[in-house]
């Protein structure tokens, strides 16, 4: 199946900001900041990452508004252009750095807006990340909510059926769910999933250094979850090219590519940088590495507990927010902005 995801979303006119200029930090400043980045992380006690598009790219999956994005190319009445077809992409450096920073007991929450299914197949444990937009390789029973992480993408989108039906078998062996089986791809107007979502929220709201690579914090909600990390005390770093939406907000903005970051990073913590040696599934962050398994085709049910009834939150819904006029700091940003924790009413003219 072809990467371009977005195609098989419905129009939406709303897309954010696309194609900003990207701005590079000279080698000194990257350098300098590397080590400041490297340091808050040896200091937090409890690290969040939030993924976005831009840390898949050197993977070859384009991301969105970026100069060559999918919306910004479209605004153009172009076509994006891929290296790659999702079942091929291999992780990028980022993707497996971050698995050496869990492992290191620096990362203690993953939550992705990408829908690649790398962080998945790179073998982050599934259980310390949240996918709030969904993974082209999983399906999800909507009757026992039994998760199904497959070798190739799934190639329905818009949490529509699947035509495959859920092979848990209940209790006593009796017989199986047969539960209709569903995309977990959001479209435009899909609310984001409840398990995810909490889990993320949660997270966000105990980090103390929330670390965002390669998103421009567009989307609300996932874009405005590394606000609650402010709220409460916390620390947030900015890695992207192009202005994001909350870079007034960062204590730490980096202009660099992602990868060329964690690199430096990942040495100045003394940290390897696991390899990879195709697609991994770690389905829990306490089975150690031995218990990893591969992938086996056709399917390799990955299974989950029964859906919990979750708190009601509000629902929330994926929706594009445009960067408002002071948003976007770009070159006048300093290295190290330090600002006091924000007020409520501060976090809310981000709307
Ligand atoms: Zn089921």
């Amino acid at each position: 199946m072809s990467v371009n995801y977005a195609a098989g979303l419905s129009p939406y006119a709303d897309k954010g900001v696309c194609g900003l200029p990207e701005t590079f930090d000279n080698p000194e400043e990257l350098k300098a900041k590397a080590e400041i980045l490297a340091q808050l992380i040896r200091e937090s006690q409890y690290l969040v990452v939030h993924s976005g598009a831009g840390i898949s790219t050197s993977s070859g999956i384009p991301d969105f508004r970026g100069p060559k994005g999918v919306w910004t190319l479209e605004q153009k009445g172009e076509s994006p252009h891929f290296d790659t077809t999702f079942e091929d992409a291999k992780p990028s450096l980022t993707h497996l750095a971050l698995l050496g920073l869990q492992r290191a007991g620096y990362l203690k929450y993953l939550i992705s807006q990408n829908v690649d299914g790398l962080h998945v197949r790179s073998g982050f444990p599934r259980d310390l990340l949240s996918e709030l937009h969904g993974n082209m390789f999983v399906e999800e029973c909507e009757k026992c909510g039994r998760l199904y992480v497959r070798e190739k993408v799934i190639g329905v989108m818009g949490l529509k059926p699947t035509g495959r039906y859920c092979e848990v078998v209940r209790s006593r062996g009796l017989r199986a769910c047969r539960g209709k089986l569903i995309s977990t791809i959001l479209d435009w107007e899909d609310a984001l999933p409840d398990r995810d979502l909490n889990k993320a929220d949660d997270a966000s709201r105990r980090a103390d250094l929330a670390l965002t690579l390669g998103t421009s914090m567009q989307i609300k909600p996932s874009g405005d979850l590394p606000l609650l990390t402010k709220r409460k005390g916390g620390k947030v770093v900015i890695v992207n090219l192009q202005p994001t939406k909350h870079d007034k907000h960062a204590f730490l903005r980096i202009n660099g590519y992602v990868d060329g970051v964690m690199k430096q990073v990942m040495e100045l913590l003394e940290l390897e940088i696991p390899k990879w040696d195709g697609p991994t599934i770690c389905e829990s962050s306490k089975f150690t590495s031995e218990d990893t398994a591969d992938i086996k085709p056709p399917h390799v049910a990955i299974s989950k507990e029964k859906l919990k009834k979750v708190p009601i939150k509000k629902e929330r819904k994926r929706e594009a927010t445009t960067l408002t006029h002071g948003d976007s700091v770009g070159e006048d940003s300093v290295p190290v902005k330090r600002e006091k924790a924000d007020s409520p009413a501060e976090l809310d003219e981000e709307k």
